[in-house]
């Protein structure tokens, strides 16, 4: 199995799982131009998407799902809570998540885990191949128990790592705004990345991929001063960013 980031951060997110006969995209919140570019650097076509799945009805992760999905009829895995909250016409792309069951899109097993965020009925997923297993994290407001329990057998994972505490309180955003990042509804920040990393066995991870990074509120090397007091491997960490593709990860 293999992941890409495509993009990440407050303009748009998207990720790319692949193995040898399955292709998934996770998230799409780039436009339709955009998004055919990104996934050419990956030499991959809109053709090769088998599902679109969307964690919630936020802009920079849903604003290109349907261009995308309708140009080449991908269908399209939501919740409920996010089909409700987005406003979109019916389509029959459309497959509803029910109960966070897990569900199979070719040869990977896709487990949809509720996460606490500001949206409808906000969700992110771990994927599994045969031998590995992929998580993506992001847009979440604190760690619970259940996600440490989800999340610590990862052998790839895309973690928000969002703002740094004392640039965020700093920095330019109107405080209503600086007040929503850093509750328990909003997003991760460096500290509380930390602590994640001090709780789960990390042994196994071998990619590590930082996203969701506020251009304004953090920088790669704050995340690093963070992480420095956990015993990560600063070996296997990498960094997403808004405007350029991660390239391909391998997991094995
Ligand atoms: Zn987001
Ligand atoms: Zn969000």
């Amino acid at each position: 199995m293999k992941f890409a980031s495509l993009g990440s951060g407050s303009n748009g997110n998207s990720t790319v799982v692949k193995t040898e006969s399955t292709c998934i995209m996770i998230d799409c919140g780039f436009s339709l131009k955009q998004s055919i570019s990104r996934l050419k650097y990956l030499d991959l076509k809109g053709d090769d998407l088998d599902a679109i799945l969307v964690t919630h009805e936020h802009s920079d992760h849903w604003i290109g799902v349907m261009p995308l999905a309708v140009k080449y009829r991908i269908p399209v895995f939501l919740t409920v809570g996010s089909r409700r909250a987005i406003k979109y016409d019916s389509t029959n792309l459309f497959r509803m998540i029910e109960n966070y069951d897990k569900f199979t899109i070719g040869d990977l097993s896709i487990s949809p885990v509720p996460i606490p965020h500001d949206a409808a009925e906000p969700i992110q997923f771990i994927v599994k191949s045969k031998t590995v297993c992929f998580g993506v994290l992001t847009d979440l407001g604190h760690v619970t128990k259940y996600l440490i329990e989800r999340y610590k057998l990862c052998d790839g994972l895309l973690l928000e790592a969002n703002y740094d505490k004392n640039m965020l309180s700093s920095g330019p955003y109107p405080l209503s705004l600086k007040r929503r990042i850093d509750s328990k509804w909003g997003h991760l920040g460096n500290d509380q990345v930390a602590e994640f990393f001090n709780t789960i066995n990390h042994q196994r991870i071998q990619h590590l991929l930082f996203g969701h990074i506020s251009e304004k509120n953090n920088s790669p090397d704050k995340i690093k001063e963070s992480i420095k007091k956990t015993s990560i491997d600063t070996n296997i960490i990498q960094f997403a960013c808004q405007d350029k593709i991660s390239g391909w990860l391998h997991l094995h």
